[in-house]
């Protein structure tokens, strides 16, 4: 029996080993983090902290949910991704959309895994009759000025889901999907999960992948295998190749995340789950969305309750030109072009929000990204293979990092279709 090993639960992670499982490897699952657990305790429990400035942190976001990890990019953009088993689908709003930019330039058409991952997942919209009513106006403001909203896709299950507004904290209810379904269906099938196994390098022999180290110093334990399938997400697999020895390309992209705060007295938009509608214009979506995260971390949002207070989020396809280095530090900017796209789609947010009453002062909130991919970008000659030629035998990535272009759209499907396709060429190759 061929020995795999799979690094990371995320989107790809999970994808390629229940894959693998199920095509007979004997898989080994290594995962940085540990269970991960959703935060349960009430907002307002944490509003006197707030008040005095104490959540204004990125990192007390770790230290109140172990698993939340952030990394600080430049002075202004917060790059955030899940570091426990689910990767960064345990954080996830839920939004299942197809991503597909820069696919068709490279000839790859993920259209037959996209079919068989919707079936497996169950996507539907989130009943409307549940929308907040500052939400439905803001729907009608924008189809008013012909953005043609659409109800977004979902991976929540609307009789299981509170309306606590807190998906992106996990899922308390399990309404929501994650990948740890997909990680649950490879140790049904005899795949093993190592948890709290941070993975530092890969091990090449004679031009071959032929294990991993785990762990550093003393504490650091080789695992061999016949095939290593790198899926350590946007900043980990580039980490990992970089501290191997190999390239990883400086071309990280996050999809920027601004979101604009304005107020309606009582608007509750909380108790919805976020991003039940998006329109979509050729770099970037809008859609509504409270955003904790400037509400905990930014100063200027400071004066308004989560009650009153009311978001539009613009989520722009970035520039592709961020670098990951061996030890895990990132360097990526919000370049002249990304801002210029934002201010656009900032003033047709702020249109949006007016033409269904919602008042100021309007205010930004963090510039942040968690859909990270990108530095290990398919071209056209490596599809054919499904990896650039440049990575060893044995040695296999399917995660977000094949993806070439940002996308500005969810990007869970398009990760866990990239892997799909991935571990079936592993299977067709190495076995
Ligand atoms: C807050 C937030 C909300 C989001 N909402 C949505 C949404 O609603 N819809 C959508 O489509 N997308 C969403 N995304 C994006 C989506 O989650 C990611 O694009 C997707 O999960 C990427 O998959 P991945 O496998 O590349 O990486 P990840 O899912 O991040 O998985 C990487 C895995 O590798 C592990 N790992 C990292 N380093 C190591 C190491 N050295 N050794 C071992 N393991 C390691 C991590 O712990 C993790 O399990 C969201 C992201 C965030 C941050």
């Amino acid at each position: 029996m061929m020995k795999a090993i799979v690094i990371g639960t995320g989107a790809g992670g999970a994808a390629a080993a229940r894959e693998l499982a199920n095509k007979g490897f004997e898989v080994l699952i290594l995962e940085a983090g540990g269970e991960f657990k959703p935060f349960t305790r009430r907002i307002s429990l944490v509003e006197p902290l707030r008040k005095i400035g104490l959540t204004r942190n990125e990192k007390n976001f770790s230290r109140v949910i172990p698993g939340y990890d952030s990394v600080r990019s430049s002075k202004d953009l917060i790059l955030f991704r899940g570091i426990a088993t689910g990767g960064s689908t345990i954080l996830a709003c839920g939004n299942m959309v197809r991503a597909e930019h820069g696919l068709k330039e490279i000839g790859l058409d993920l259209t037959k895994e996209f079919d068989e991952l919707e079936e497996l997942i169950k996507i539907s919209t989130f009943p409307q009759d549940r929308w907040r009513p500052v939400t439905r106006n803001m729907f009608e403001s924008a189809q008013e000025r012909g953005l043609e909203p659409q109800p977004t896709p979902k991976s929540v299950d609307s009789l299981k889901c509170i309306s606590c507004g807190l998906c992106e904290v996990g899922c308390s209810p399990g309404a929501r999907w994650d990948s740890t379904r997909f990680v649950d269906d490879a140790v049904n099938k005899g795949a093993v999960l190592k948890t709290r196994s941070p993975v530092k390098k890969v091990i090449i022999e004679k031009e071959r992948a032929r294990g991993v180290i785990v762990g550093s110093g003393s504490a650091s334990k080789l695992y061999e295998a016949d095939v290593v399938v790198l899926a350590a997400g946007g900043i980990g697999t580039p980490q990992i190749l970089k501290a191997s020895g190999l390239p990883a390309e400086d071309r990280l992209w996050v999809d920027i995340v601004l979101t604009l705060g304005g107020v309606s007295k009582g608007a509750n938009q909380l108790k919805e789950p976020p991003m039940v509608w998006y329109t979509k214009e050729e770099d970037y979506i809008l859609s509504p969305y409270i955003d904790i995260l400037s509400h905990f971390l930014h100063e200027p949002w400071k004066n308004v309750s989560i009650q009153d207070r009311v978001g539009l989020m613009v989520k722009l396809a970035d520039e592709e030109q961020g670098t990951v280095y061996a030890d895990g530090r990132v360097e990526k900017e919000i370049t002249l072009h990304d801002r210029s796209r934002l201010d656009e789609a900032i003033k047709q947010a702020k249109q949006v929000m007016e033409g269904a009453g919602v008042s100021g002062p309007f205010v930004e909130g963090v510039h942040n990204g968690g859909h990270l991919g990108g530095t290990v970008p398919l071209k056209k000659e490596d599809v054919k293979d499904m990896k650039p030629s440049w990575i060893p035998d044995g040695l296999w990535v399917a995660d977000l990092s094949l993806a070439p272009r940002s996308q500005g759209l969810p990007t869970i499907l398009l990760t866990s279709a990239l892997a799909l396709r991935v571990a079936r060429k592993i299977s067709e190759v190495e076995n």
